[in-house]
């Protein structure tokens, strides 16, 4: 592939292992192996339980699929003191994705104080407007 991007910055191999009967869990231990493939679409990394035996160390420029998740993560803060909620829930956060194989590259944080307040039910709230219709 001459025009792929190289990325300065690369998570472990994960294995590619299925587990657990289940098409989208995968073993995703650290994966020091790769199988031989024809075509860079069907290379696969395994771990040393999951190893095959045509497979090969992996090169450390080995091409691979790199995943991006941008989502909003939710905690509630340890602390009413901002630096202290996230400072915490940034290390929470970061040793779960350290856990998972991933890296955490942050971008922003935010905190705000405030109350919860739980919604009434659907018949509650009708009943409450008037509303018959
Ligand atoms: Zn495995």
């Amino acid at each position: 592939m001459p025009n792929e991007p190289v990325f300065l910055v690369r998570p472990i191999f994960r294995c590619c292992e299925p587990v657990e009967n289940s098409p989208r869990r995968r073993c995703a231990r650290p994966a020091p192996w790769s199988s031989p493939a024809d075509t860079p679409r069907h290379i696969t990394f395994r771990c040393d339980d999951h190893k095959r035996e045509n497979d090969r160390p992996v090169e450390l420029d080995a091409l691979f699929r790199r995943v991006s998740i941008t989502a909003e993560i939710l905690y509630s803060g340890i602390s009413m003191d901002q630096t202290a909620a996230i400072a915490e829930a940034l290390a929470t956060l970061e040793l779960a994705v350290e856990q998972s194989g991933g890296l955490l590259n942050l971008h922003t944080t935010h905190s705000a104080i405030g109350r919860w307040k739980a919604t009434a039910p659907l018949r509650s709230s009708i009943a409450a407007s008037g509303d018959r219709t």
